[in-house]
């Protein structure tokens, strides 16, 4: 498809990004398919989209059409994403058109009308709606709980697991486990490719990453030395399966037994893990951030030579500053921003970004930890293993449907890595028999979609 975009460069930016899991060329309004028009006024003869907004040019385009704009607070909005899936978004705030008597305006979809035949308008300000999201999900407001552990003079691991377990727990019952209504940002990517396939009249074609097969991502961060003793027996198990995975190791929080290490990266990918995992990354300075990650990239990559591609921080913690210190120590993506979590501990209620398909943010790629950690599954929720198997499955297949990425968190500190390794073996069993996935490395994602598109 191609896309022209009327916008200024950062409007341009978010729909670009909104529209990364299809193969869309964009180019001049002459040689496009489909322009979409944010705060500008429209080239009249082109097929269009219109991103509503508060500007005087969206205004002027809705009086010449007849249109009487009123804004409302928003209500659930449901966007048809596959012929399985739909999501679902409660935007901040919803534009409601009074239609004019013409016989060729359609309202048959949920989310656009159409005053002519080639216009698709939209009924949310979907530009608007990203930066609030991205905003809210990078700033959020620290629990005050939270603050108190990673206030503390000593590093928040002493506070004994059993209280922090203990406060971290919630309740949730299986019905609100469903992925559909957490993924407001891919909402929004869906709105903005159906109205773009209503004004052309074309079909939007998605990246061959995300169509044919999905990626599934297997990851794990070794909190302790025993950790890393027990991941030898999950990569045994990754070995019979003849499949790899991503170890997200501490420099500093206990001694590394280097040859353990090496042997996670043999056919596998080492990342940092911050140096102390002393959970204060999201309260440093950029220099320090700087410094901690610079020096866990330089220790992990000394001991198996290898550059050190990704980050993974303690307790998910995000935020601006934090990417942008990892892009300036030279990382190539970070995995610390969960799609969606049931009780973030840096917020105690839940947390994400939204989306399952990689962003860039600050610069650098972000790949979502899609599905919910062996942590918040076991402990924050009191799953039993084979409960968070379960759910984990019937998460991952509305991923697989949406060609998402599929990406697992799965500690050797806990219940997996614990003696009995069966239901790990079960996991790796079904993710390895399923045809359509394709298991990679985190690294390798930015290849794989750049390798296509
Ligand atoms: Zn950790």
């Amino acid at each position: 498809m191609k896309v022209a975009v009327q916008a200024v460069p950062a409007d341009a930016a978010v729909i670009s990004e909104l529209l990364s899991p299809w193969n869309v060329t964009f180019t001049e309004p002459e040689d496009a398919d489909v322009s979409i028009v944010y705060r500008q006024k429209p080239i009249e003869a082109k097929s269009t989209v219109i991103i509503p907004s508060e500007s005087e040019s969206f205004k002027a385009w809705a009086r010449n059409n007849g249109l009487k704009v009123t804004i409302k607070p928003g209500n659930l909005v449901y966007v048809p994403a596959t012929s399985y899936t739909t999501l679902s978004i409660t935007p901040n705030r919803q534009y409601c058109y009074d239609l004019p008597t013409n016989p060729i305006f359609d309202d048959s979809t949920s989310t656009d009308v159409k005053p002519k035949e080639c216009t698709a308008t939209l009924k949310i300000n979907a530009v608007k709606e990203f930066n609030g999201i991205v905003d809210a999900t990078l700033n959020p407001k620290q629990a005050k709980l939270h603050r108190l552990f990673t206030g503390l003079p000593v590093p928040y691991g002493l506070v004994p697991a059993r209280i922090r377990n203990f406060m971290m727990r919630t309740e949730c019952g299986p019905e609100n486990l469903a992925i559909c209504d957490k993924l407001p940002l891919d909402a929004l990517r869906y709105m903005l490719s159906n109205a773009i396939e209503n004004a052309s009249g074309k079909q939007m074609e998605k990246k061959p990453i995300f169509l044919d097969n999905y990626v599934c991502l297997l990851t794990h961060d070794v909190e302790t030395a025993q950790g890393l003793q027990k991941a030898r027996f999950i990569k045994k198990i990754e070995e019979k399966y003849d499949t790899r995975s991503a170890w997200f190791l501490p420099s500093k929080r206990y001694k590394l037994n280097d040859g353990a290490v090496r042997e996670l990266a043999n056919n596998g990918e080492v990342g940092a893990h911050d140096t102390k995992h002393d959970g204060k990354l999201a309260h440093l300075p950029k220099k320090e951030l700087v410094e901690r990650f610079s020096d866990v990239k330089h220790t992990l990559g000394t001991i198996i030579q290898q550059p050190v591609e990704g980050f993974r921080a303690p307790i998910l913690q995000h935020n601006p500053t934090i990417l942008q210190a990892l892009n300036e120590a030279g990382y190539t993506y970070d995995t610390s921003i969960p799609a969606w979590e049931p009780k973030h501990p840096y917020t105690m209620k839940p947390h994400g970004i939204g989306t399952v398909y990689p962003l860039t943010l600050n610069g650098l790629m972000e790949i979502p930890l899609t599905l919910p950690q062996d942590h918040q599954l076991l402990y924050v929720l009191g799953l039993k293993p084979e409960e968070a198997l379960k759910i984990w499955a019937v998460m991952a297949s509305v991923i697989r449907d949406l060609g998402g990425i599929c990406m697992f968190l799965v500690h050797p500190d806990y219940e997996f890595g614990n003696g009995n390794t069966s239901y790990y073996e079960e996991l790796i069993g079904a993710v390895t028999e399923d045809p359509q996935a394709t298991i990679t490395l985190p690294s390798r994602t930015k290849t794989l979609i750049n390798e296509y598109s």
